[in-house]
């Protein structure tokens, strides 16, 4: 219950408290009757009012929060492709995180997503997108699918964006949320993202947001030549890689420290 709804429901108690007295003073019991409807009328609309109000922040205010997480967050540190901007502009990351949490949706952390799982942070999502350098014509796969944000992102930006989740209820959750706002060039799979997506490979850039032991052989056998992967490589603490891949063979640059949830499945059973 936020602010709004406890000073509404305050008032409430407040006009309730005088009907009463009022009511004693006249001893009139046909007043009864209308105090029993007020009650109804003020209690649904208190009801009605608060789902409204918690569920959707007016769009006016989370405009104006995108803008100063833009501002604060990825401006002031160095992000300047004008498409990821752009693109974080666009998403309405509020969306893609749960009702209880949605409030810190434009905060400099990542969130919670459920099934011990996180949205990442902004600044994150924005560093992974401009290293990856991709434009209107890549197809892009994603291992991770999370909330659906980061695919919201690539997809504001790539032709075609194929995504892979492990836990089939945040893979179902993403999916409706990415149809319901439109997204016609993203698709999402439920499955082990360690074996990639064969059937569309090669991909011009490859984006895993889970932390691997060891950067997946199939994901390498997927990308592109020319082509670009970024992964963040450790256990609980992380190195973000670089990989690009030419004719020679990968070559690995590591970038920044990263932290992520552990990548699960196949990956974990490897030696
Ligand atoms: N990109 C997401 C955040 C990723 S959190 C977003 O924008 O919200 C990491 C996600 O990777 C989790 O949802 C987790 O379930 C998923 N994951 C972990 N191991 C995986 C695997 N082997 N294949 C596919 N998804 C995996």
């Amino acid at each position: 219950m936020n602010t709004q709804d406890l000073r509404k429901y305050f008032k409430c108690l407040i006009r309730l408290k005088k009907a009463i007295t009022d009511l004693l003073l006249m001893h009139n019991f046909h007043i009864l009757w209308f105090l029993f409807l007020y009650l109804f009328l003020m209690l649904s609309l208190f009801t009605q009012s608060g789902n409204t109000e918690s569920n959707n922040m007016p769009d006016s205010a989370t405009t104006k929060m995108r803008m100063r997480m833009i501002e604060t967050q990825l401006i002031t540190r160095d992000i300047g492709d004008k498409d990821v901007i752009r693109a974080m502009r666009n998403v309405p990351r509020h969306l893609f995180i749960p009702q209880e949490h949605r409030g810190y949706a434009y905060e400099d952390g990542p969130q919670p997503i459920g099934h011990n799982q996180t949205i990442s942070q902004p600044y994150i999502v924005a560093i992974m997108t401009e290293l990856l350098k991709i434009d209107s014509a890549s197809k892009v796969l994603e291992i991770g699918t999370g909330s659906g944000y980061q695919a919201a992102v690539l997809g504001e930006i790539a032709d075609s964006i194929f995504t892979i989740e492990i836990i089939p209820e945040l893979a179902k959750t993403a999916r409706l949320l990415l149809d319901s706002l439109g997204y016609k060039n993203i698709r999402c799979k439920t499955g082990d993202g360690y074996l990639g997506w064969p059937e569309e490979a090669p991909f011009d850039a490859i984006i895993v947001t889970a932390a691997a032991p060891k950067i997946p052989q199939p994901l390498i056998e997927q990308l592109k030549l020319g082509g670009r992967m970024v992964i963040p490589v450790g256990d609980y603490s992380q190195e973000l890689y670089l990989i690009t891949k030419n004719k020679d063979g990968v070559v690995k640059e590591a970038t920044i420290r990263v932290r992520f949830v552990p990548m699960t499945g196949e990956v974990q059973k490897k030696p």
